[in-house]
């Protein structure tokens, strides 16, 4: 079986590899590089908060299973940390709220106290006047470019091709298989088509008669943009996952940090990139220097501003089109959600055997909706999940 993908992020390297394991011969198109799209820019925590409904929940809570599952025989990727989060006045509430209902659900959430976060992470600086910390054993994250290198070496050393750069234009369902045309005209006949682009997807999609509604990932200040700072090298034992009202915090590797403040993402803007030196830069870095030792003289290396692969009603999109001859995979969460969502498409277009799983998240969903009429996504900095 011949399967092309569109997009090398995580989604169509994890596709690309689980296809070759299932014995496909695999092509890739990218147009930039691989990793250039939302993959390369991710706070990469891998977790389920606030992924509702339930079978959106369950997905995500698969998707971190699926991690360690592809850790187990080793690997530089995945480090499975667990995270600390506490909040402040009005947020408390909510964060018991929030813990009741993980709990409810099975998901392992404890309280702990101020002293224990310390010993969990001993260069943290507990603000003054915070009770309990939720602590979430099994979460962690992922260096995002890691994990790609080791799902695309795996497809590649089974015999899967990459074209880059290549821009697919429009793929047209044909029956029983599907042609993609390139920028340079060519044209190319495929027993099946996946479409990975992340954020590029609706265009794509619609080429070939899918609706696949994304919400704009260029909107200022909207649910599809984050900022995210990429710290230099610092002495400060990190290790973990926080997630705080003023700062979340991730390792990203040689004493790096990734620091995402998600209040200030009402001014983030990708036409407007703000300089790795300025004022957010510094404001970061002041909140940064607040939580961790260790932190003295923090400067960011890089200042970026993400921009998320959302459907646009803020869950996963995976199944065929009407013939069955291309597959639309796009996710938020795709960090969290890639390696499994690759593995069920894989066995959804080779074996034809359906995911449970993936029932509630199909594109038909979208068949005769108006974009226009699908409620817009609440920011991050309001809705909390990443
Ligand atoms: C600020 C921020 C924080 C995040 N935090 C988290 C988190 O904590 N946990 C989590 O799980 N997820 C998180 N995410 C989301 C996660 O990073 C994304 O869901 C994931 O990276 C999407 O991967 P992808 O492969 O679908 O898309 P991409 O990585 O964008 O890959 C798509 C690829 O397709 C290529 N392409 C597009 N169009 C074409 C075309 N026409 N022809 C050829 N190639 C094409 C692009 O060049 C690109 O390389 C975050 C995202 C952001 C922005």
């Amino acid at each position: 079986m011949r399967v092309a993908i569109v997009g090398l992020g995580i989604i169509g390297a994890s596709t690309a590899r689980s296809l070759a394991l299932a014995g496909a011969h695999v092509t890739v198109f990218e147009r930039t590089a691989p990793g250039a799209g939302t993959t390369g820019t991710s706070f990469a925590w891998i977790n389920s908060h606030k992924k509702n409904p339930l079978a959106y929940h369950e997905l995500n809570v698969a998707g971190i299973s699926e991690h360690e599952a592809l850790a187990q025989d080793g690997g530089d990727w995945f480090f499975r940390t667990g995270n600390l989060e506490w909040a402040r006045g009005a947020g408390m509430e909510s964060l018991a709220a929030d813990v009741d209902g993980l709990r409810g659900r099975g998901y392992p959430v404890e309280w702990i106290t101020a002293e224990r976060a310390g010993e969990l992470v001993p260069d943290l600086r507990m603000p003054p006047g915070v009770p309990d910390v939720a602590w979430y054993p099994k979460e962690g994250h992922v260096l995002p470019v890691a994990l790609l290198a080791r799902l695309w070496g795996e497809a590649r050393d089974l015999g899967a091709e990459l074209r880059c750069p290549a821009q697919v234009t429009g793929v047209t369902d044909e029956s029983a298989g599907a042609r993609v045309t390139l920028a340079s005209g060519a044209t190319e006949r495929f027993d099946a088509v996946v479409l990975a682009a992340g954020r590029w997807s609706e265009p794509l999609a619609a080429s070939c008669g899918l609706p696949l509604p994304m919400a704009d990932p260029e909107a200022a200040g909207s649910a599809s943009v984050g900022l995210l700072g990429y710290t230099a090298p610092l002495p400060a034992r990190v290790g973990r996952v926080l997630t705080t009202p003023e700062l979340n915090v991730r390792p990203d590797g040689g004493g790096r940090l990734v620091v995402q403040g998600l209040d200030l993402d009402a001014d983030a803007d990708p036409a407007h990139v703000p300089p790795a030196d300025g004022e957010y830069a510094r404001e970061l870095c002041a909140r940064l220097r607040a939580l961790v030792d260790g932190t003295e003289g923090a400067r960011l290396e890089s200042l970026r501003v993400g921009q998320r692969s959302m459907p646009a009603d803020g869950k996963t999109v995976a199944g065929f089109s009407a013939t069955g001859s291309v597959y639309a995979l796009a996710t938020h969460s795709g960090i969290t959600l890639g390696p499994l969502l690759g593995r069920l498409a894989a066995q959804e277009i080779v074996s034809r055997r359906t995911s449970p799983l993936l029932a509630g998240f199909r594109p038909e969903r979208f068949a005769g909706v108006d974009k226009e009429s699908l409620a817009p996504l609440a920011p991050a900095r309001f809705a909390g999940q990443q």
